[in-house]
């Protein structure tokens, strides 16, 4: 699919036609180069294809405010199994709304999609605050169940569960991986109000551009900057198992214990949990 990677921006219509094999990282890079306050909402992880992706949906730090990948999808070019190449119009309407969330591959190859490009501020603010099991981390992570999903549109903030070690001593850390769609001023009354709970300061949010942001959410090494988003080669490579799942209820503070016990075994080394909040356009 790499040949399949053009990406034509057209900041006055605020469209763009991405080829089939293009990747995350590439895209966001591309649209921050024509313009500093366009954005496209999808995932996080610079590496991964919009081929599989935006057929299958895509969700990242904007789905909040505007929605799935495959919802900022207005036109697509397809190869289908008896050699046509269609477009929206020649594909009908249901094979258009299939191939947005009906998974890649299931009705044909995707050429090319039409994007719609989304506003974002020129100023960005980001945080991750760490919080261990002696830090309250479960009590806090428990209340985020209840907030984050009807938190202000603008404001996404994931948590990253890991094993780490402080002071000699194995712990469980929760890390509040945080994007808002504005400055730091703006945001700290917001968290007060919201979310006081995690005590976010001043000093831990970082105002930045937003390509900036999406590299800080991005896997990359300690020491990448922006133009390393373009990259199609992980260095170093990693290997990993993952799978999802919707949590439609609370887990109770005695069921994330539960969880946590988990990473004190010894192949949870280089576990994540991830959880990412729903809500806003996603209802
Ligand atoms: C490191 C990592 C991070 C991720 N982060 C996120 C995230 O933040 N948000 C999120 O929503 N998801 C995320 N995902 C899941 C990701 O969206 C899916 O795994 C997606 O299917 C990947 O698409 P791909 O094209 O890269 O993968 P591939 O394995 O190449 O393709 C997946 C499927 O799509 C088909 N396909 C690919 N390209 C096309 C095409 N042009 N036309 C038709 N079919 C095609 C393939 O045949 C295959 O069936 C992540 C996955 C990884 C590995």
């Amino acid at each position: 699919m790499r040949t399949l990677s053009s990406i034509s921006v057209d900041t006055e219509t605020k469209r763009a036609w991405i080829g089939g094999g293009v990747l995350l990282g590439g895209l966001y890079h591309a649209i921050a180069e024509k313009s500093p306050v366009l954005a496209f909402p999808a995932g996080t992880c610079p590496m991964v294809g919009a081929g599989g992706h935006v057929s299958g949906g895509g969700e990242g730090t904007l789905t909040r405010k505007y929605g799935l990948a495959a919802d900022n999808v207005i036109d697509a070019k397809i190869v289908n199994a008896d050699g046509a190449i269609l477009d929206r119009e020649s594909m009908g309407e249901d094979l258009f709304w299939a191939i947005r969330g009906g998974g890649g591959a299931s009705f044909g190859i995707i050429l090319a999609y039409k994007i719609k490009l989304v506003s974002v501020p020129s100023i960005v603010t980001v945080f991750a605050p760490n919080r261990t099991l002696e830090q309250n981390a479960t009590k806090i992570v428990y209340l985020w169940q209840h907030i984050a999903y009807k938190l202000d549109r603008d404001l996404f903030i994931r948590i990253l569960i890991t094993q780490e070690h402080r002071n000699g001593k194995l712990t469980v850390q929760a890390q509040f991986q945080s994007l808002f769609l504005g400055k730091a001023d703006k945001l700290l009354p917001l968290m007060q109000e919201s979310f006081p709970e995690l005590g976010l300061r001043r000093e831990d949010c970082t105002e930045l551009k937003w390509i900036e942001a999406a590299l800080f959410f991005s896997d990359l090494p300690d020491g990448s900057t922006v133009n390393d988003l373009v990259t199609r080669n992980p260095n170093p490579r990693t290997y990993y198992k993952a799978k999802s799942d919707y949590v439609t209820e609370p887990i109770s503070e005695v069921a994330l214990e539960g969880l946590w016990k988990r990473f004190y075994e010894a192949e949870a080394e280089k576990a994540q949990l991830i959880f990412s909040p729903s809500g806003g356009r996603m209802y």
